[in-house]
């Protein structure tokens, strides 16, 4: 079945991000288990894991229907030597964070090389970062997000996906989420059935659907090929409502978080529930 949900705010606690998934009537959801604007945060507390898997026990939420995101200030592909240092110990205290909710997947974006290192060198030492963070948690596997390509990230070619992969030890501890905004915006076409299939031909032959732990469902008011990252509600932007419906009538986007990052939460509600009446069972 289709696990469908949005990023919940998780002010006042990481278990209030479950009941605000419930009250969505959501039956996946996204959360940050720290600000994302900030380094450090203090250490979950005993009371904080309870009351989170209490709540998600009690709300029916397993850990294949939620999907964290990791600090935005983390770059994993960083040119320098302190920084990267820095981004890698942020990126395995979030690995942690999971481990300790218990959950499975953390979500992030792969990284930049700020114009000081080539493509190739940075996706080698994301690969290398998250070898590292791997090593140093457990249960936790690393889902690199597709980004719009944006500035210096990396991320925006299904084959960057591949590399990375390609560089990861532990295959069982690494996959993906294909976030539809940043894929159109990095010139993978949604438009249409025909373009939704072949889009993801080519996912399917680059990376594999065996990868994929995640989707962010967002339409954008990006412009096709822009590399430009800006996200719409299902059906206002440039992509229109016929991607959404695609994925949602196909098994392959089956038991994995569907998250909205849309731009209006408060009509999440009516396109989570737009969102089930499409799946067809
Ligand atoms: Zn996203
Ligand atoms: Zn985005």
């Amino acid at each position: 079945m289709k696990f469908i949900g949005a990023h919940v705010s998780a002010a006042g606690g990481v278990d209030q991000a479950v009941l605000r998934a419930h009250e969505l009537d959501a039956t996946a959801f996204a959360l940050f288990t720290k600000n994302q604007r900030q380094w450090k945060a203090a250490d979950l507390s005993d009371e904080d894991i309870d009351k989170f898997r209490s709540t998600c026990e009690q709300y029916h939420f397993s850990p294949n229907q939620i999907l964290p995101h990791d600090s935005y200030l983390i770059n994993l592909g960083h040119p320098v030597a302190e920084a990267l240092e820095k981004s890698r110990l942020a990126f395995i205290d979030e690995l942690a964070r999971c481990q300790q909710l218990g959950l499975t997947l953390l979500n992030f974006h792969p990284g930049s090389h700020l114009k000081q290192i080539d493509e190739d060198q940075c996706l080698a030492t994301i690969a290398e970062s998250i070898n590292i963070a791997l090593e140093k948690t457990a249960g936790v596997t690393a889902v690199i997000e597709n980004t719009a390509g944006q500035g210096s990230n990396m991320g925006f070619r299904f084959e960057h996906l591949a590399t990375i992969i390609n560089g990861v030890e532990d295959k069982t501890r690494v996959g993906v989420c294909i976030d539809t905004c940043h894929a159109f915006a990095a010139g993978y076409d949604l438009r249409t059935e025909e373009a939704c299939e072949h889009t993801f031909t080519q996912f399917d032959d680059i990376v594999g659907f065996t990868y994929l732990r995640g989707m962010h469902l967002n339409d954008a008011k990006s412009e096709f090929n822009s590399r430009v990252d800006r996200h719409h509600s299902l059906g206002e932007g440039n992509i229109g409502q016929t991607a959404f419906a695609w994925i949602m009538a196909d098994k392959r986007f089956d038991n994995i978080p569907l998250i909205l990052e849309t731009v209006e939460p408060e009509i999440w509600p009516q396109e989570i529930a737009w969102l089930k009446s499409l799946e067809k069972n």
